[in-house]
């Protein structure tokens, strides 16, 4: 009689956790895009919302990236779909390659990417830019199923917030679009470069 409750225990005990892992992935999956793996808009917004939000730590500003690889079309109709997915896992792998467990990656479209680094000094911002902008530039990206690796650009556009104590939270949408305008600018000179806001230019 012990025994046989005993084991009915350690079945239901088994089936809780199953169930609770299996809730677990889900929940961590539904903040991810399903084909980098890369955080997705429902993760990104309310992430930079929070860090927006002036909390008990010091000023800090969050460096706000977007992210935009160029001419992507092109890669797509020179040589398929596929192979712009497998440029686009390729891509999020460099770019999260170079930044820190506390920085933000999140694929929020087709081709474009939101990054977020907290505290990080103007100095700071523009290196890693620079650096992302790099690491895409510097090595085409070589696909099993095709013969000569393909070279992708990317364009970033970065802006700087200050964060922290007494200081009104910002709008993200607003911020967003800030980003968005560097962006364009990185576009218009000629992409493959980051831009910087003209607040954030420091
Ligand atoms: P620009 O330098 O101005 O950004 O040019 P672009 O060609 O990158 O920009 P455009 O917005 O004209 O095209 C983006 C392309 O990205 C269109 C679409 O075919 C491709 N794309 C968007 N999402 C995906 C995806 O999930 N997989 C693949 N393979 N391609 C995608
Ligand atoms: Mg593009
Ligand atoms: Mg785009």
């Amino acid at each position: 009689e012990l025994a046989l409750r005993l084991a009915r225990q350690i079945d239901r005990k088994r089936r809780i956790e199953g169930l609770r892992g299996r809730l677990r992935s889900g929940m961590a999956a539904a903040v991810r895009d399903p084909l980098t793996g890369a955080y997705n808009r429902r993760h990104a917004l309310p992430w930079l919302e929070r860090r927006l939000a002036p909390g008990p730590r010091g000023r800090k500003n969050l460096a706000i990236m977007l992210a935009d690889l160029d001419f992507f079309k092109r890669v797509n109709d020179l040589h398929g779909h596929a192979a712009g997915d497998a440029v686009l896992c390729a891509v999020t792998e460099r770019l999260s390659a170079h930044l820190r467990e506390r920085d933000l990656l999140a694929r929020i479209g087709g081709e474009e990417f939101l990054i977020a680094l907290p505290d990080a000094t103007p100095a700071r911002a523009r290196r890693v830019a620079e650096r992302l902008c790099d690491a895409i530039r510097a090595t085409p990206v070589a696909i099993p199923a095709i013969a000569a690796p393909i070279p992708v650009t990317l364009s970033i556009g970065v802006t700087l917030v200050p964060t922290g104590p007494g200081l009104v939270a910002p709008d993200l949408q607003s911020v967003l679009a800030e980003a968005d305008r560097a962006l364009y600018a990185a576009k218009a000179r000629g992409r493959n470069q980051a831009s910087f806001c003209t607040r954030s230019a420091a």
